[in-house]
C-alpha cells in the first residue's frame, strides 16, 4: 500500500537529510502531508487537529538523538503519536466479575456484532478456557437469532434459546438465569442493531444494559463507515458506559482511520480488530501496527522485530570484541557478516517488511539477485582453505585461480570479493569495536 503519503515523506526525509535539528518550517512541511493522509484515511477533522497539534509540540526542536536522520525522527514522533492515541499495550477482554461475567454487544446493524460475538466466544474459549453461553436480544428480525445460533455452533459454544415475541429484557434475564445455574463463566449479549441511531433502540440497550450490569460493554463498529463512525460512536457513548471497541472489517481496503476517530471520541481502549468474515477471523487490536497502516508505512513493527530477532548478538559481540583487541578481521569474519545478513529472513522478505518510503529505489534493486549474490560470495570463502581465510594477502594469482575453479565463477569475482573485504577491514579498523551493528547501519544508511 504505497500511499501518496508515503512518496511525500520520502521527498521531505530526504531535503531534511543532514539537518541536526527538527526545525518549524521542515515541521510544518511534513505535518501538512500527515495532516492530509489522516483526513484520506477518513479520521474526523477535529480529531486530526488535534493529533497535528500534539505532533507538532512533541517534534519541534527535539534533538535528533544516534544516527537517526531528523526526517526518520519525525516519522517515528508521529507513528508513535498515533500508537499512542489509539491505546498503548494490550488491552484483553476483563472478566473479573461474579460468573457469568456478562459482555454486551452494542452497534448499529451490519456493523459485526453476530460475527464478532461468536469470534469472541471462540477466544474466550480457546485462549482463556472459557465456559461461554450466546444470547439474541434482537427480536427484530429472527433471522439475526438463527445467525447467531449458527455461528455460536462454529464457536464450540452454547447458545441460549430467544424468540421475537419476547421483550429483549426477559430474554437477558432467562439467559443470565440459564448462565448462573449451569456454572457460565461467560454470557455474550447480542442486541439488535439499527441502520441508524435511533431513541427506541438507545433507550432498549440502556435497560439491558442496567439488567445485566455487564463487566464489558463492547462498542462494534465497522472500519469502512470512516467518518460516519464518529457521530454513531458519540451516541453510543453517551447512551451507554463502553468499556472497549470492536473495530471490524479491517480486511477491507479501508485505511482504518475509523479507529483514531472512534478511540478519541468513546475514550475506550479498541480490545480487537475483524479481520475476516470467518470465525477466527479477530486479533487483538495492536496500536502500533495499525498506526502504520493509517499513515500507509509498512509493517515497521514487524521490520524491527525481524532484524533484531534475526541477529546472531553472540556472533555479533564476538565480532566486536575482536576487533576491538586489535585482531584482524579475516575473511572467517566476513563470512559471518555475511550469513547474518542472510539469516535476517533474507533480503526480499525484509524489503516486504519495509515501509514504501524505503522501498522507493526497489523497483531498481533485484532481491533475489542480491541474495545469489550472497550465496556466491560465501561460496567463494567456503572455497578457501583456513589459512587463506585467516592470512588473505597469501592470496596470489594461481591461490585465485584454484579458487575460483572450486566455487566455480571467474576469477575476476574473487578479485571483487577481496576488494570487498579489504574495503570491509578498513571499516573495521576505523570503528575499533563500534560493533556490527554500528557498520550495519552504515552500510544501510
Ligand atoms: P450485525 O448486524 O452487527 O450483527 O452484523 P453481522 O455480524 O451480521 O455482520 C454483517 C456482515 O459483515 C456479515 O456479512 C459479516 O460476514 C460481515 N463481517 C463482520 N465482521 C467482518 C470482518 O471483520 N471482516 C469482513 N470481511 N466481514 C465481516
Amino acid at each position: 500500500m504505497a500511499s501518496a503519503l508515503t512518496e511525500k515523506l520520502t521527498r521531505l526525509v530526504k531535503e531534511m537529510r543532514g539537518q541536526a535539528r527538527i526545525t518549524e518550517a521542515n515541521v510544518q512541511d511534513m505535518l501538512r502531508e500527515v495532516r492530509m493522509a489522516l483526513l484520506e484515511a477518513d479520521v474526523a477533522l477535529p480529531v486530526v487537529r488535534d493529533f497535528i497539534a500534539r505532533v507538532k509540540e512533541k517534534a519541534l526542536g527535539q534533538e535528533v538523538l544516534g544516527s537517526l536522520k531528523p526526517g526518520q525522527a519525525l516519522v517515528g514522533i508521529v507513528n508513535k503519536e498515533l500508537a499512542a492515541t489509539m491505546g498503548e499495550g494490550v488491552a484483553d477482554i476483563n472478566l473479573n466479575a461474579q460468573p457469568p461475567a456478562v459482555i454486551l454487544m452494542a452497534g448499529l446493524q451490519g456493523a459485526g456484532k453476530t460475527t464478532t460475538t461468536a469470534k469472541l466466544a471462540k477466544h474466550l474459549i480457546e485462549k482463556r478456557k472459557k465456559k461461554v453461553l450466546t444470547v439474541s436480544g434482537d427480536v427484530y428480525r429472527p433471522a439475526a437469532i438463527e445467525q447467531l445460533k449458527t455461528v455460536t455452533k462454529q464457536a464450540g459454544a452454547e447458545w441460549f434459546p430467544s424468540t421475537p415475541d419476547q421483550k429483549p429484557r426477559d430474554i437477558a434475564l432467562g439467559a443470565l438465569d440459564y448462565a448462573k445455574k449451569h456454572f457460565f463463566d461467560v454470557l455474550l449479549v447480542d442486541t439488535a442493531g439499527r441502520l441508524a441511531i435511533d431513541e427506541v433502540l438507545m433507550q432498549e440497550i440502556k435497560d439491558l444494559h442496567a439488567v445485566l450490569t455487564p463487566v464489558e460493554t463492547l462498542f462494534v463498529v465497522d472500519a469502512m463507515q470512516g467518518q460516519d463512525a464518529v457521530n454513531t460512536a458519540k451516541a453510543f457513548k453517551e447512551a451507554l458506559p463502553l468499556t472497549g471497541i470492536v473495530l471490524t472489517k479491517l480486511d477491507g481496503d479501508s485505511r482504518g482511520g475509523a479507529a483514531l476517530s472512534v478511540r478519541q471520541v468513546t475514550g475506550a481502549p479498541i480490545k480487537f480488530a475483524g479481520v475476516s468474515e470467518k470465525i477466527d477471523g479477530l486479533e487483538v487490536f495492536d496500536a502500533e501496527r495499525h498506526a502504520g497502516r493509517i499513515l500507509g508505512m509498512g509493517d515497521i513493527v514487524a521490520l524491527v522485530e525481524q532484524v533484531t530477532a534475526g541477529v546472531d548478538m553472540e556472533a555479533a559481540q564476538k565480532l566486536a570484541a575482536k576487533v576491538k583487541s586489535g585482531d584482524g578481521f579475516d575473511l572467517n569474519d566476513f563470512l559471518a557478516q555475511l550469513q547474518q545478513m542472510k539469516q535476517m529472513g533474507g533480503l526480499s522478505s525484509l524489503m516486504d517488511k519495509l515501509p514504501a518510503q524505503l522501498t522507493a529505489k526497489a523497483g531498481q534493486v533485484d532481491m533475489d539477485k542480491a541474495e545469489r549474490d550472497i550465496r556466491r560470495k560465501e561460496g567463494i570463502i567456503c572455497s578457501m582453505t583456513a589459512l587463506e581465510r585467516r592470512k588473505p594477502e597469501l592470496i596470489k594469482a594461481t591461490r585465485k585461480k584454484r579458487i575460483a575453479q572450486g566455487a566455480g565463477v571467474q576469477v575476476q569475482e574473487v578479485n571483487r570479493l577481496l576488494n570487498e573485504f579489504e574495503q570491509m577491514q578498513g571499516m573495521m579498523k576505523k570503528m575499533k569495536g563500534g560493533g556490527l551493528m554500528k557498520l550495519m547501519k552504515k552500510m544501510g544508511g
